[in-house]
């Protein structure tokens, strides 16, 4: 049986730039994986994912940025981590659903090694960064060998570990919109201890005026194939006066929605049960 800590042959390859990065992606396609932080891609090597080349963007210049502005919103480059992002005094003040997101993750190893943009192309139904910029409504920037291209996150997880990412792109940016009057997020997740993977998690980013919800998107993880949003309770919840009432309605609208199995952190019963206990606690957290 070959050892649990032993990583399967590859060829490791170090572009110097991004248009390196995408020409090696052209010629390798799905046959090379593109490394981050690495957090992910070689524990699943430990774990016998074989792949023939890893391209490492530990040598590509300009990548580490966490940038914000007031008209601008929010750009967060392939290479900053997830440190990066929690100790970012914008993000905790904009968008403490991502702030959250990142600074729960994992150990302060994996947070100094890893990247919210790793964390949300490694697609994982669990992904914390992943569950936050879906309820945030991220964009994603992709370089290609013809050039740039941006996509809604909505249209990104399409399955389990299937994105809309084509197999010569490499993802550069993620972006959030500007800071808006009334916009209100919040993370929440479950684990069995502080440094899991999430059991469950949940994400919502509110319009509130007058105590009214305007705009309304929630997010949840591992609790289907794919990081999803619970687009029932946001039709339930938008145009509506946040009571007790129409949070208690949220919650008996979670359980149509979610599909969770049974696995190695959690049941799928648990998780059927716990799922609308989280998705009120996230809006009640969210509307302070
Ligand atoms: C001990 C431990 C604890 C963890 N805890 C958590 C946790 O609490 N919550 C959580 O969500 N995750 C957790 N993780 C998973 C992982 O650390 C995070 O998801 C992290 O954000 C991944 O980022 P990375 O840069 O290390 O990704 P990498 O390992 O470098 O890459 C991850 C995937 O994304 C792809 N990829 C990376 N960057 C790009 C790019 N620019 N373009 C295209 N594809 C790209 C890679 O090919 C790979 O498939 C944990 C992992 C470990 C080992």
């Amino acid at each position: 049986m070959p050892s649990s800590r032993i990583l399967p042959e590859f060829e490791l390859l170090m572009p110097q730039s991004v248009e390196e990065a995408v020409k090696l992606l052209k010629k390798y396609k799905a046959k090379a994986s593109v490394m981050a932080g690495g957090t992910d891609v070689v524990v699943s090597g430990t774990q016998g994912f074989a792949t023939e080349a890893v391209i490492s963007l530990a040598k590509v210049p300009g990548l580490d940025y966490v940038k914000f502005s007031k008209s601008g919103g929010l750009k967060i480059g392939a290479l900053a981590t997830l440190q990066m992002v929690a100790d970012s005094a914008d993000v905790k003040k904009n968008y403490p659903a991502l702030y959250k997101s990142a600074a729960i993750n994992g150990t302060p190893q994996t947070r100094n090694m890893g990247t919210v943009v790793g964390n949300v192309m490694r697609a994982s139904p669990s992904g914390d960064c992943a569950c936050a910029l879906l309820a945030l409504g991220a964009k994603i920037v992709f370089q290609g060998p013809n050039g740039k291209r941006e996509i809604s996150i909505d249209e990104f997880f399409i399955d389990y570990k299937k994105t809309a990412r084509k197999a010569d792109e490499l993802a550069v940016e993620i972006k959030l919109p500007a800071p808006k009057t009334g916009v209100v997020s919040a993370f929440n997740r479950i684990t069995r201890t502080t440094l899991d993977l999430s059991k469950i998690n949940a994400a919502v980013c509110l319009t509130v005026s007058g105590g009214v919800c305007k705009s309304a998107r929630i997010a949840m993880g591992a609790v289907a194939p794919k990081t999803i949003r619970l687009i029932d309770s946001e039709d339930l919840l938008k145009g509506q006066k946040i009571s007790d009432a129409i949070l208690d309605a949220i919650s008996a609208s979670v359980g149509s929605q979610i599909s969770p199995i049974d696995d190695v952190r959690s049941t799928a019963e648990y998780r059927r049960e716990v799922s609308p206990v989280l998705v009120r606690r996230t809006i009640e957290e969210a509307i302070g």
